[in-house]
């Protein structure tokens, strides 16, 4: 028989989800809104201490809806991660605006603040500010946001840090994406808790929180009939779906420890092995380490990411090469990208791989997973 896949990291339910669905069911709420989203909002505020919280159908919508309550138009410029997932950005273009792309610093592979610091001030002398900036907190490591706040408080750019990948994540005892005038956080089927897909856009701006959740909900106006004094988008929460959300909020905590721990497993059965390295943590930061990446200098190692990634493959289990950078993809040919004397992303795509980082996974999944690995070492 064969064995099952091991998947990169497939959804993980606590126990409780089932009878929240089943009290939503009870109260006939089988509609966006309803108890259940008031109440995973309220408990996601009280979890990340971020004051308003609105739940979405996903990451994405909670992005392009921040975007949107800023009014910003079309021409106008973004600045945004080039190490990341392209959700954090696409909703830069659906308003027409222009994504320029920042390089990633060696210490916490996130948005080096000190590109962005050029970046801002060459767009200072040609006249046109960025409108916003979206920095990515990869992998569930926080990215540097004081120091990206620093250089975009002083032009009074609007930071939206998105947190996809960072629910639970820490910095100096504060909640990833908190600070940022927006957060972004994704329940999609592959994240650290889930809905099945959903996300929730944050802040500490009441004034944010309410238009976006008007913009959500097709922008009706307080009236008793179906008035409309601006477009808006069908992208709330459904009440199934919070119900879900509230059992896996219960049991986050839990699912960082599992994933840290699987975390310091890979480094403890591969680190003595030439060439292969691993994420670094960020000084002063909890990552929630949502995936395990490992580095692999293929000189070094003796077989290079590809290779390591179909030997697994073979064996039914599932990895993945790091994002491929946006300023790398097709789609955004052309656009702007800052980076210092060597571009940090690239060189993370080229040598980076995702192992798989499940917290249902057992012991012996990594035990496995390892022996492969090492298997194809220089000796
Ligand atoms: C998952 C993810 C998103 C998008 O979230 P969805 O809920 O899938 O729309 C955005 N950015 C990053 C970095 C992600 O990993």
């Amino acid at each position: 028989m064969k064995t099952p896949r091991l998947f990169l990291s497939p959804p993980h339910m606590g126990g409780r989800e089932q009878e929240f669905v089943r009290q939503a069911f009870e109260s006939n709420y089988i509609a966006p809104l309803g108890p259940m989203v008031d109440a995973f909002e309220r408990e996601f505020s009280a979890a990340t201490g971020i004051p308003h919280c609105l739940a979405l159908s996903s990451g994405t919508a909670a992005t392009h809806l921040a975007l949107r309550h800023m009014g910003i138009r079309p021409g106008d410029v973004v600045m945004a991660s080039t190490l990341t997932f392209i959700g954090s950005v696409t909703p830069v273009t659906f308003e027409g605006a222009v994504p320029v792309f920042i390089d990633c610093d060696e210490a916490s592979w996130n948005m080096d603040p000190a590109l962005l610091e050029q970046a801002i001030e060459a767009a200072v002398r040609r006249g046109q500010l960025p409108r916003a900036v979206i920095p990515t907190d990869l992998y569930g490591q926080p990215c540097d946001l004081p120091g990206i706040l620093a250089v975009c408080d002083r032009h009074g750019i609007p930071v939206i840090c998105d947190s996809a990948e960072a629910v639970g994540a820490r910095c100096q005892g504060r909640h990833a994406g908190s600070g940022a005038w927006a957060a972004v956080f994704s329940f999609n089927g592959n994240k650290i808790i889930t809905t099945s897909g959903g996300g929730m856009l944050a802040s500490h701006d009441g004034a944010l929180i309410d238009h976006a959740r008007k913009l959500s909900q097709q922008a009706r106006d307080p009236a008793p009939w179906y008035e409309h004094t601006e477009i808006g988008f069908n992208y709330r929460m459904s009440n199934i779906l919070a119900a879900i959300g509230r059992g896996q909020l219960e049991v986050l905590e839990d699912r960082i420890r599992r994933r840290r721990e699987i975390f310091e497993g890979y480094r403890q059965r591969l680190g003595d092995l030439p060439g292969i390295s691993f994420m670094p943590e960020a000084a002063g930061c909890r990552s929630n380490r949502w995936l395990t990446v490992a580095l692999i200098d293929p000189a070094a190692f003796g077989a290079d990411t590809h290779a390591v990634r179909e030997a697994l493959e073979a064996e039914n289990i599932e990895a993945r090469p790091v994002w491929k950078p946006m300023h790398l993809q097709p789609v955004f040919r052309g656009r702007d990208f800052w980076k210092g004397r060597e571009a940090v992303s690239e060189r993370l795509f080229a040598q980076g791989i995702c192992l798989p980082s499940g917290t249902a996974m057992a012991d012996g999944d990594l035990d496995r997973v390892c022996q492969i690995i090492r298997r194809l070492a220089k000796r």
